[in-house]
């Protein structure tokens, strides 16, 4: 790491100008991306295996610029980060997550809750749960249908702050949810000072389960401490039918990914719940 610093401390002096010029390309960018209603949701759906009925909707942020395209939230969001704008991002993506889950309930349509992906640095923010519960109030959600989902690494990186945050979370309602389960460490020693909800299994365990035989012991080990521990467990990115199929017999109940249903626009998600 000290060598890479050092690197790219040399380089740095030389492309200085135009990095910094392009971060504040980027950051204008992003700042017309909130003024200009560039961002959107989708939402994807988590099924439950039992009765094929949809338990919860991920939101997943989309922004396509008119230049740029559509740009991953895995460069957009680190990007906000650095230029603080994650403030005012964080604040449209949980306000349009729970105005919309508060469309389908007046629609009629099942309960449920909607999931929102915090970042590390999104979660350690000291006003979270402020914002959380005034997003709460002005939109009439109620807490338990909004489900903050952060990783280990998230609650690893200060878990003093990270057990006082979950703990006020919970007072406010809402759940959490455990992303990306399985790729950080410490996360079995910590478990029962964290109080979630949800462990959503990592889809690179899904992925390669035909393939590595170790994943299904890894797989079942997280399905036995959900119910040890009595959380909701889901299993990220089912693309196939032979990984449903090997999920089902390891008795996992709840899935997420592409054989079901890829993240979906508003109006398409609206309509998958409607037929669910
Ligand atoms: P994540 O929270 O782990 O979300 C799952 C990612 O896997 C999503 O990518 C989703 O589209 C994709 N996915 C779902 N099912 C499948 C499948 O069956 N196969 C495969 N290969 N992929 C599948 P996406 O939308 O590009 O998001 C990437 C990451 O960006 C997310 O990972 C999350 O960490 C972050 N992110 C997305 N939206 C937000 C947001 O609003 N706020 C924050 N802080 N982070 C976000
Ligand atoms: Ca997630
Ligand atoms: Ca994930
Ligand atoms: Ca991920």
């Amino acid at each position: 790491a000290k060598e890479r610093g050092r690197n790219h401390y040399r380089f740095y002096s030389s492309t200085m100008t135009s990095k910094a010029s392009m971060i504040l390309k980027l950051e204008n960018l992003l700042y017309q991306a909130i003024e200009e209603n560039e961002f959107c949701l989708n939402y994807q759906p988590q099924i439950k295996l039992t009765n094929n009925k949809v338990t919860g909707m991920e939101a997943l942020l989309r922004w396509y610029h008119p230049e740029l395209g559509n740009v991953s939230p895995v460069k957009l969001i680190p990007l906000a980060e650095k230029t603080d704008l994650i403030v005012p991002i964080s604040l449209w993506v949980l306000r349009t997550a729970c105005q919309q889950n508060k469309v389908w309930q007046k629609a009629g349509l099942s309960k449920m809750p909607v999931a929102v992906n915090l970042s590390a640095r999104q979660f350690q923010q000291p006003n979270l749960v402020e914002m959380v519960g005034q997003v709460l109030e002005e939109t009439g959600l109620e807490p338990q249908f909004l489900d903050l989902e952060i990783t280990e690494t998230a609650l690893m990186q200060n878990h003093d702050l990270a057990q006082q945050t979950l703990g006020k979370l919970r007072h406010l309602g809402v759940q959490v949810s455990l992303d990306d389960f399985g790729t950080g460490y410490s996360s079995l020693s910590y478990l029962h000072k964290f109080p979630v909800n949800t462990l959503k299994i990592d889809q690179s365990f899904i992925q390669s389960l035909q393939d590595t035989p170790q994943n299904t012991a890894i797989i079942s080990a997280v399905i036995a401490l959900g119910k040890t521990f009595n959380l909701r467990v889901i299993a990220e990115g089912v693309e196939t039918l032979q990984q449903l199929k090997l999920l089902q017999g390891l008795n996992c109940e709840e899935v997420q990914g592409y054989w079901f249903s890829r993240p979906l626009k508003p109006e398409d998600a609206t309509d998958f719940l409607g037929q669910t």
